[in-house]
């Protein structure tokens, strides 16, 4: 049996944070994981590079049930800290579109420094070690994994969600959340590709590996201006990513093909100037071709020249194309969905320390509570913020 301080399941991004800066201030610290190596997450994300935060970080990026409940964290530990700590670690990054920022090299450097902070902080992490079952005891908490038995002071759940559990996602943390009485709000897979009816999927095959900017709306009224991928399964691309946090079940999507032009404008304009072209082929020069010949196929596009459009054909097409409506059949679920929405109900948590207000020494951080990112390096940035917090109360 490890009697230590603090105990931290997860070896990921929120966990190690939270482990060196709880070493820092002098505590005993074990982290435990399961995986034959750290962060197998983060070796994987951004391509293997790693978008590992946001320079334009706000509680705005974050759907969560409580809108204000990521402020103080994000606020006490920004993405310019984390920038800071990587400088002071000489990783050599890039900033790409909208704030995010990614290792030049490989993710596996932001890995290295995240094992230097614990080394350095006199952090155990002891990895093929699954935990198994959890007990309040008198004066902590006893975790026991295969391999031993551990007594903790604090107990800190960092054991992510539910995505990709080929790489060691369990349903552990709800587990340990429902077994003390915290209420665990249903989890979705998000930031996650669609999968399209079979109708749709017949109309759309051939156009695998097509991207184009678009804007894509949701019901609620959330948009995104970025590119939709069409794949072999459905639809992908980060517009498509970040609206799935926002699509349910049975809803419809709306897709403005051309975020940039006036079409009904453009069709005029290419009536006076160009009327004996054919609709399909001035298209052509907008979108890629082979979509527009989907279109034709469909009766959407007629096909004959320009100058023959009359003006309901005009606008028809226009409002068509600008407000493309498409009803996916689902998404491609946990297998291949960067992030996991719901989870432990922040109502439940400290936004300061992220313990438990009902049991003392039970801290909960990273992408196990219900707090998730869009795209674009703001999960990693919470579970920073969160393991920092943590790591200062422990
Ligand atoms: P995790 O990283 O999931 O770590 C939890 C750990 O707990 C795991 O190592 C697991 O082995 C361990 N564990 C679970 N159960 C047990 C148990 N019973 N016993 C012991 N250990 C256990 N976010 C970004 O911000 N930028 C990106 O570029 C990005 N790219 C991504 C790409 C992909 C393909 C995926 C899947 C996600 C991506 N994300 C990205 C999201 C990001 O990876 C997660 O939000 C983040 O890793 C969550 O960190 P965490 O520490 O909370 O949990």
């Amino acid at each position: 049996m490890i009697t230590t301080d603090v105990l931290i399941i997860g070896a990921g991004a929120a966990g190690l944070m939270c482990a060196a800066q709880a070493g820092y201030r002098g505590k005993s610290v074990v982290v435990v994981d399961m995986g034959k190596k750290p962060a197998r997450k983060v070796l994987i994300s951004g391509g293997g590079r790693c978008n590992f935060t946001n320079e334009n970080t706000s509680p705005e990026n974050y759907l969560c049930q409580n809108p204000h409940f990521a402020k103080s964290a994000l606020s006490r530990y920004s993405a310019q800290d984390f920038i800071d700590l990587v400088d002071r670690h000489g990783l050599k990054y890039h900033h790409k579109s909208l704030g995010q920022l990614f290792c030049d090299d490989s993710a596996q450097d932001l890995v290295d420094i995240l094992m230097t902070e614990c080394e350095w902080a006199g952090v155990q992490v002891n990895l093929r070690s699954e935990v198994l079952s959890v007990t309040k005891i008198d004066d902590g908490y006893s975790v026991t994994t295969n391999e031993t038995s551990y007594q903790c002071k604090s107990l800190v759940v960092a054991s992510g969600g539910l995505t990709m559990p080929k790489l060691g996602a369990s349903p552990i943390g709800y587990k340990i959340a429902e077994q003390f009485d915290l209420k665990v709000l249903e989890t979705i897979a998000a930031l996650v590709p669609f999968t399209l009816h079979e109708h749709d999927k017949e109309r759309f095959d051939g156009l695998s590996g097509i991207s184009l900017l678009t804007e894509v709306t949701s019901e609620n009224g959330t948009s995104f201006k970025e590119n939709i991928l069409f794949t072999h399964r459905g639809l992908s691309g980060p517009a498509i990513l970040q609206i799935s946090s926002f699509w349910r079940a049975g809803q419809a999507v709306t897709i403005n093909l051309l975020p940039e032009h006036n079409l009904s404008e453009t069709l005029s304009q290419w009536q006076s100037e160009q009327g004996q072209k054919s609709v399909k082929n001035l298209l052509a020069t907008l979108l890629p071709k082979r979509f527009v010949e989907v279109l034709v196929k469909d009766g959407v596009i007629a096909d004959k020249p320009i100058k023959q459009l009359n003006h309901p054909e005009i606008t028809a097409l226009s409002d068509y194309l600008h407000a493309w409506q498409i009803k996916p059949n689902g998404t491609e679920g946990y297998r291949t969905a960067e992030v996991t929405l719901g989870g432990v109900d922040t109502d439940e948590l400290s936004s300061k320390t992220f313990e438990s207000k009902k049991q003392q020494g039970l801290f909960f951080i990273g992408e196990v509570i219900d707090v998730t990112g869009w795209l674009g390096g703001y999960n990693f940035q919470f579970c920073w913020a969160s393991g920092y917090a943590c790591g200062q109360a422990v």
